[in-house]
């Protein structure tokens, strides 16, 4: 499987509208952030997780052809404000774009999308829900994905495992039978917001431990605010198996 980051930023991205600060004027493409998306091509299907608001560019700068299904984490505009340009795909194959997540995200979806989902407009994005649910893993084509429950805050979200990939977006604590489900990983990918506390993301600090406790193979990092720092300052300082991942990073995993 090859995964791609087409994004790393949190909510804002960066360069900040307006931020002066070094890492928002750094020359390093490395240092500027969409907001969080991947893409994992597998053998026989391209998935994507989450649909952000830069999803239309990142669609264009990674060349993508066809995106056969979205996985939603969930509901925050960072995560799926670009859901009118999957239009794109619904036109050019001639079908409805599979989208797997939580009833509440749905519900959020068609409330927040109430021309997509409630009228009989012509020509709007051609949406279908999939239900998922923690603990009971569903099927894409050849490949089998675990939705992996954790807290975002106060409010349950969606990660997903693939064979030895897992990919855990605005985490901020997990319960024990959830944890138990990411043994034996060769590739971690989890947030980072940055250095303080907040209330519904870790740090880099907290981040680490979590990194230490599930003990994959590599972990990379994502979700990253302009307070993280400039990326290379920051990737030297991190243990040797940790990275930051950076938009447009490619890493095969099996
Ligand atoms: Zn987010
Ligand atoms: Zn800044
Ligand atoms: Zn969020």
């Amino acid at each position: 499987m090859k995964v791609t980051f087409l994004g790393t930023g949190t909510s804002q991205g960066i360069p900040v509208i307006g931020c002066d600060c070094k890492v928002c004027t750094s020359p390093n493409p490395k240092d500027k952030r969409l907001r969080v998306s991947a893409l994992l091509e597998l053998s026989d299907k391209n998935i994507l997780i989450d649909v952000g608001p830069d999803f239309r560019q990142q669609m264009l700068t990674a060349k993508v052809k066809k995106v056969d299904a979205i996985l939603v984490t969930h509901e925050h505009r960072d995560h799926v404000a670009g859901l009118d340009d999957v239009r794109a795909f619904n036109f050019k194959y001639n079908m409805d774009m599979p989208l797997y997540t939580y009833p509440r995200v749905q519900e959020a979806l068609r409330e927040a999308y109430g021309y997509i989902f409630n009228s009989n407009y012509p020509g709007v994005p051609m949406i279908k829900f999939e239900t998922i649910e923690k603990n009971v893993p569903f099927q894409i084509g050849e490949t089998s994905i675990l939705p992996i429950e954790y807290y975002h805050g106060r409010l349950p979200i969606m990660g997903f495992r693939v064979n030895k990939f897992a990919y855990l977006t605005d985490f901020q604590t997990i319960k024990d039978d959830q944890l138990a489900l990411l043994g034996d990983l060769d590739v971690l990918v989890i947030s980072a917001l940055h250095h303080q506390k907040h209330y519904s993301h870790i740090t880099l600090y907290d981040a680490l431990q979590m990194i230490e406790q599930i003990a994959p193979n590599k972990a990379y990092l994502i979700h990253m605010s302009h307070y993280m720092g400039l990326h290379d300052e920051i990737e030297r300082k991190l243990p040797e198996n940790v990275f930051l991942a950076y938009d447009g990073l490619q890493i095969e995993v099996n």
